[in-house]
């Protein structure tokens, strides 16, 4: 059965698969990572547990993203080796969720007829009772067109002193690469109040690290009118940062454009705000940034810089750039480098352009970049990047810096690992509780990571 934006199904509360084994898989960007806690929180709700893998697991989630290259053929090729199991074991349930399933809607039952539910991005929060209609009447698929609120479900954590915060979904851009419009809807804010209420909740769980999540932060509240006028990014910070026990807040992801004084000053005057910012720059070619309808030039992109770094000495800038947009030139490319030179970003995800059906970029086949050159683009811009994070990362040898610890290292378990509040990974001799907030002496710096010794 197809329901295409019609909620007919009835919410349960009861939790009745209790025993029963869930595995969840995740593909794409931080979004959809913590829809994924949402979702876990929600089976876990109904008394699923976490299976040890896919082959075993009563239900197999896919929380699919069509952001990423390949997002359709890691989806097919994963249900495909799925069907010899339902063959075998027809009880077993199989859902798929998020961005790519909002997308192709009817195509995934049509290229998988035994996935037993569908749902997209705006109804995550059914994921329960659409299990229960496809266990009594069979297969069905949910779309809905648009979202009406923020629905916040609880989350499964996958640390226990660092969370995710949802304060605003959709966006109302149209950068020509991306399909994020078109599958997540326009910007819908939550409520200050709300959200300054979930922080209190997680604060007295023991998180100390709020991230607060939207697609653009810094439109965050135009929708939303309070007392006679709109809700701002900035007062939002503030009020986060009154939370008691919360010592630690990020955000993710501002668009240039909308970075404007008012937030620096926020981050300055709030002592949990961290002295770290995401600033996707995509590329330093003004014509470039045109044809991405990034709403900036070079220059602009470079000013909001100044400004942040005004504000807060010592800030780490960490940014997003597209190698191979198209028609893209070798002067558009030097462009690139020479702000990536003049911005000496602390750290970057650097990407090879590659077209996502749907979007406005994705038509503009006549000017695709021939992809050797396009690989040679990459590594000339990885290796500038590689040498300005190293030496920015350089600056802090000898500094006393403070690291929340995340745990043992992964590849010395005779060492703990941490964040500095400018999201630097450090690594350090000893073991210390995740959690924890120890002072570390920077020792020794290499372009990704820090080491040092505990004070
Ligand atoms: S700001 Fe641009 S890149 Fe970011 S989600 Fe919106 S459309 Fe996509």
């Amino acid at each position: 059965m197809t329901l295409i934006g019609m909620p007919q199904i009835r919410e349960r509360r009861t939790p009745t698969r209790t025993g029963r084994t869930y595995h969840l898989r995740t593909f794409g960007c931080q979004m959809n990572v913590h829809d994924s806690e949402g979702i876990a929180g929600l089976l876990e709700a109904d008394g699923m547990v976490p299976a040890t893998d896919a082959d075993t697991a009563d239900l197999v989630v896919f929380n699919t993203c069509c952001i990423r290259e390949n997002a359709d053929d890691k989806l097919y090729g994963s249900l495909g080796s799925l069907k010899r199991i339902k063959d075998e074991r027809p009880e077993l349930l199989i859902a798929v969720g998020g961005c790519l399933a909002q997308k192709d809607r009817n195509l995934v039952q049509d290229r998988a007829p035994w996935v037993d539910v569908v749902f997209g991005t705006h109804n995550l929060s059914r994921v329960v009772s659409l299990l229960d209609y496809a266990e009594e009447w069979g297969p069905i698929t949910e779309i809905l067109e648009e979202s009406e609120s923020v629905t916040v479900v609880p989350a499964k954590r996958e640390v226990d002193h660092s969370a995710w915060v949802t304060i605003m979904i959709g966006c109302n851009n149209s950068c020509t690469f991306c399909i994020v419009p078109s599958v997540r809807g326009a910007e819908i804010s939550r409520r200050p109040g709300d959200i300054v209420r979930e922080v209190q909740d997680l604060a007295a769980d023991g998180v100390v690290e709020v991230t607060l999540l939207g697609q653009n932060v810094n439109s965050y509240g135009r929708d939303l009118e309070l007392g006679g006028h709109k809700a701002l990014f900035a007062d939002l910070l503030r009020r986060v940062g009154e939370v008691d026990g919360i010592e630690r807040i990020r955000y993710t992801s501002p668009h240039p454009k909308d970075f404007k004084a008012d937030v620096a000053l926020a981050m300055a005057e709030t002592e949990a705000v961290c002295e770290q910012l995401h600033m996707p720059l995509q590329s330093g070619s003004d014509r470039i940034l045109s044809a991405m309808h990034r709403g900036y030039t070079a220059e602009r992109f470079l000013a909001k810089l100044d400004l942040a770094r005004q504000h807060l000495p010592g800030l780490a800038i960490s940014t997003d750039i597209i190698v191979g947009f198209p028609g893209e030139s070798e002067a558009d490319f030097q462009a690139t480098l020479d702000v990536v030179a003049v911005a000496r970003f602390d750290s970057a995800f650097t990407f090879i352009y590659s077209p996502r059906p749907g979007t406005a970029a994705a038509e503009m086949v006549d000017q695709f970049v021939a992809p050797e050159v396009i690989q040679d683009r990459y590594q000339r811009l990885t290796e500038l990047q590689t040498s300005i994070g190293l030496e920015r990362n350089q600056e802090l040898v000898g500094a006393t810096v403070e690291v929340l610890v995340d745990g043992p290292s992964k590849t010395d378990p005779t060492k703990s690992s941490g964040r500095t509040r400018g999201n630097k990974l450090v690594h350090f001799p000893g073991e210390v509780a995740p959690g924890s907030l120890v002072n570390v002496r920077i020792d020794r710096a290499a372009p990704h990571f820090l080491i040092g010794d505990r004070l």
